[in-house]
C-alpha cells in the first residue's frame, strides 16, 4: 500500500518525510560516513554538518545552538530532562505533572513513584486545561521539576506555557515541557522564556523517525541520562546519528518557513473538515478547548459508536486517523486524556483524532468528509437494526 491510496489524517502520529529532508541527509548515509569525533578532516566535515543542524534547530526554537542536545527521540528527551532534574539535587525528589501527558512522561513518572519519587498529578477541566492556581500551590521547596506538555497529542489543546514557566521559575523549581506536538505547528521563542528543558521529536515535523532533541537552558545544571563518550559536549553519550541529525536541522529550517502555512492553510483544512462533520453528522461533538488548540488537530466524539469499529471501516475506506495516541493503539482502555477531562467511558470510546499536515491537500477535506459521513451512517444503521 502506498499513500496514493490514502487520505492521511494522522499527522500527530507521524508525518511524511519531506523530500528536501531526504535529499539533505542522503550524503551522510552514503559517501560522508566519517565519525564526527574523528580528528581528521573527513571526520571534522561531519562534525561541521552536526553544528549546522544544531543551528537549524536552535533557529526554530529561538535559542542558542549550544543549548541543543541531540537524542534518539522525544521519549528519550523527556526521560533525560526528568532524570537530570532528579539527579541535580538529592533534596528535591518531588515532580509535578499532569494527567494528560504522553506516556513518555506518564509512564516514567509512574515508574519513579514506585522508586520513591513523589509525584503530584494535576487534573484538567472539561476543556483539557489545568488550573494555574492549583499548579502554583503544588510547588514545594523539594519540587525538582514541573513537567507540562505544550500541546496535547490527542486533543491538540495548548497549555499557557509561558505563563506556567513564569510561575514555576518564581517558585524556584525547574520546568520541562514536552513540546513534541507543538514544534513546527506553533511559533516558539525560548530566548526570553523561563523554560529549562524542552523536548522535541523529528518524526512529527517531516523528518525521519528515531531522532529528537532536548533544549537545555545554558544556565540549567544538567546530568546526562546516557553516559559514556563525550559526544554532545558530554550531555548525551554515543556516536551521533549523523544523517538524522542533518535531517532534523533541515526539517526545522523548513518548519520555520511553514509556520504561517500551519496557522492559515492547515488550520483552514482542519476547520472546514470539523465544521463539515458538525454540520453533516448528527450527535458529533468536538473534544477539548477549541480556542486554545493546535491548528491541525480535531478530536471528535461520535455518540453511540465505538472507535474500533469506526477505525476499521475508515481504514478500509482509505482514511488514516486514530483513537487516542498511536503509542497506545491496541489497548482497549478509553483515552486517559478524555477521561481526565471528565468524559464518560462511552464518549471517550466514541472519539477519533484527525490531524492534518502541510502535505494534505484542500480537496482531501471533501473526500474525507464524504467517507467519514458514510462510515458513521453505516455503523449507526447497523446499530439501529441490531
Ligand atoms: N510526546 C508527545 C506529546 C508525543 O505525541 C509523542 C509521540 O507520539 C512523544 C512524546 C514521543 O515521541 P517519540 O515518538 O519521538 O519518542
Amino acid at each position: 500500500m502506498t499513500d496514493r491510496d490514502l487520505i492521511y489524517l494522522d499527522n500527530n502520529a507521524t508525518t511524511r518525510v519531506d523530500p528536501a529532508v531526504v535529499e539533505e541527509m542522503m550524503p551522510y548515509l552514503t559517501e560522508l560516513y566519517g565519525n564526527p569525533s574523528s580528528g581528521y578532516r573527513f571526520g571534522q566535515q561531519i562534525s561541521k554538518a552536526i553544528d549546522l543542524a544544531r543551528e537549524g534547530v536552535a533557529a526554530l526554537l529561538g535559542c542558542e545552538p549550544g543549548e541543543i542536545v541531540f537524542t534518539s527521540c522525544g521519549t528519550e528527551s523527556t526521560n533525560t530532562a526528568i532524570h537530570s532534574a532528579l539527579q541535580m539535587d538529592r533534596d528535591r525528589q518531588h515532580i509535578i505533572t499532569t494527567r494528560v501527558e504522553h506516556s513518555a512522561t506518564l509512564k516514567t513518572c509512574e515508574l519513579l513513584a514506585k522508586r520513591g519519587v513523589e509525584i503530584t498529578w494535576l487534573g484538567v477541566d472539561s476543556l483539557g486545561q489545568i488550573d494555574l492556581r492549583e499548579l502554583e500551590k503544588a510547588i514545594r521547596p523539594d519540587t525538582a521539576l514541573v513537567s507540562v506538555m505544550w500541546a496535547n497529542n490527542e486533543t491538540g489543546v495548548l497549555f499557557p506555557l509561558e505563563e506556567i514557566a513564569e510561575i514555576v521559575r518564581a517558585k524556584g523549581a525547574l520546568f520541562h515541557t514536552d513540546a513534541v506536538q507543538a514544534i513546527g505547528k506553533v511559533p516558539v521563542n525560548l530566548a526570553e522564556s523561563k523554560i529549562n528543558f524542552l523536548s522535541l521529536s523529528g518524526h512529527k515535523l517531516h523528518c525521519p523517525k528515531g531522532i529528537g532533541a532536548l533544549y537545555v537552558n545554558r544556565r540549567t545544571k544538567f546530568a546526562p541520562f546516557i553516559t559514556g563518550g563525550s559526544q554532545e559536549s558530554g550531555k548525551r553519550a554515543g556516536t551521533q546519528n549523523v544523517s538524522s541529525i542533518v535531517a532534523l536541522g533541515k526539517a526545522c529550517e523548513i518548519a520555520g518557513q511553514y509556520l504561517k502555512h500551519e496557522a492559515t492553510e492547515v488550520r483552514a483544512m482542519r476547520d472546514s473538515f470539523e465544521e463539515g462533520v458538525l454540520e453533516r453528522i448528527s450527535f458529533a461533538q468536538v473534544n477539548g478547548d477549541r480556542a486554545h488548540r493546535l491548528p491541525n488537530t480535531s478530536n471528535l466524539a461520535f455518540e453511540g459508536l465505538e472507535s474500533e469499529a469506526m477505525l476499521m471501516l475508515l481504514d478500509q475506506a482509505g482514511i488514516c486517523c486514530s483513537s487516542g495516541s498511536a503509542c497506545t493503539t491496541g489497548s482497549v482502555h478509553p483515552s486517559h486524556v478524555l477521561k481526565a477531562m471528565g468524559y464518560s467511558d462511552d464518549r471517550a470510546r466514541a472519539s477519533l483524532r484527525f490531524s492534518f499536515g502541510r502535505f494534505n491537500q484542500r480537496d482531501e477535506v471533501s473526500g474525507a468528509l464524504d467517507l467519514v459521513e458514510g462510515v458513521i451512517n453505516k455503523l449507526r444503521r447497523i446499530a439501529a437494526a441490531a
